[in-house]
């Protein structure tokens, strides 16, 4: 009995951030480079390892999602619905494992952007926020990119209203602006993701605005942690099935002063980490479940990382002052 509670007592007081670190190292290296060793974990990842990468090791749930969604709706109960209905399994059945933790510790594209935000430390640069109305709007959009990710294509398979189909080339709307099929090529030395395509007005329209998107997440992310994330539509196609989830962030509400320690670490900004003291399950729809929250919190049991109902990782007040210890000593 004590041994588990030694064990516990030295967990918490680990650094997780440390952890993280290589974890998504190492998530980086496998899903970007996997393909050198014939690797491929499945291509209905809940992250962004992304197909046009030619050695991924797995890839995106969104390109064949995008695809399915151009079934014309009279071969939905034939042999392409149950396709869509495997599809939708595989990619839940890999998300509940880890949840919103998809992003925090494994996704190539937010690994990418936490290393632009050590660049800006390394910079002097000051991290940038947004004031708490601004932030609630913005992170609507996720959900409209969501919106439009399933029925541009829909509109390719369908006649809406007696309009006329959309043509071939609106095909996968989202991966032709998405940051993630320009940027992680460029790892394994391909650049040829890099061009706009001017085939058709469809595809320059899109791959010009991918390019934007690009420079915007480059820019964006010396000023702002997880510039991109906010924005995107995987993270709210997470935030639907986020209460399936094993792995669990939970908040006492009564053990917290509202002392803001986990709103300040609080890459995504999300005030309610701090403020909410009702919610038991505190994942918000922006919640990475990176558990830097965790790690400041100095309150014992306050915030808790959980599989199920069993506690893994949690505050605690001398946790929090030996990772402070640490920090201050280098
Ligand atoms: S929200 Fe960020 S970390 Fe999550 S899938 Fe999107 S880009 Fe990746
Ligand atoms: S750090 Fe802990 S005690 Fe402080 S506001 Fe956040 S949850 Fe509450
Ligand atoms: S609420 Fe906590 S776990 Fe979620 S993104 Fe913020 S710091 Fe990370």
């Amino acid at each position: 009995m004590n041994s588990l509670k030694d064990l516990r007592r030295v967990v918490n007081h680990a650094s997780l951030g440390r952890f993280r670190f290589y974890v998504q190292l190492f998530s980086f290296v496998l899903l970007i480079y996997g393909g050198y060793l014939a690797i491929n974990v499945g291509n209905q990842l809940p992250t962004f390892a992304c197909l046009y990468s030619d050695l991924h090791g797995g890839a995106c749930y969104l390109l064949g999602f995008q695809h399915q969604m151009a079934t014309p709706w009279s071969q939905l109960f034939g042999g392409r619905g149950l396709a869509i209905l495997i599809g939708l399994a595989t990619f839940v059945a890999f998300f509940v494992v880890f949840n919103k933790a998809w992003c925090g510790f494994i996704c190539p594209l937010g690994t990418l952007q936490d290393w632009l935000s050590s660049l800006r430390r390394k910079l002097n640069i000051r991290a940038a926020g947004y004031s708490e109305p601004v932030f609630q709007r913005l992170s609507k959009i996720k959900y409209v990119l969501l919106a439009l990710l399933i029925l541009i294509p829909m509109a390719i398979g369908n006649s809406f209203f007696g309009l006329p189909k959309l043509g071939h080339d609106w095909g996968v709307p989202f991966c032709m602006i998405c940051p993630g099929r320009t940027i992680l090529p460029l790892f394994t030395g391909d650049f040829s993701q890099l061009a706009i395509d001017f085939s058709s007005l469809a595809k320059l329209t899109l791959t010009a605005l991918g390019l934007a998107i690009t420079g915007l997440l480059i820019i964006g992310s010396l000023f702002k942690p997880r510039f991109f994330c906010l924005f995107c539509p995987m993270s709210a196609l997470h935030y639907i099935f986020s209460r399936t989830g094993l792995l669990r962030l939970t908040k006492n509400g009564a053990k917290c002063t509202r002392c803001g320690n986990c709103f300040r670490a609080c890459d995504m900004g999300i005030r309610a980490i701090a403020d909410d003291l009702e919610s038991k399950n505190i994942v918000k729809d922006d919640c990475m479940m990176c558990g830097k929250c965790i790690e400041v919190c100095p309150e014992d049991g306050c915030l808790q990382a959980k599989v199920l109902s069993l506690p893994v990782y949690e505050s605690t007040a001398e946790g929090f002052f030996k990772r402070m210890n640490r920090k201050n000593n280098g």
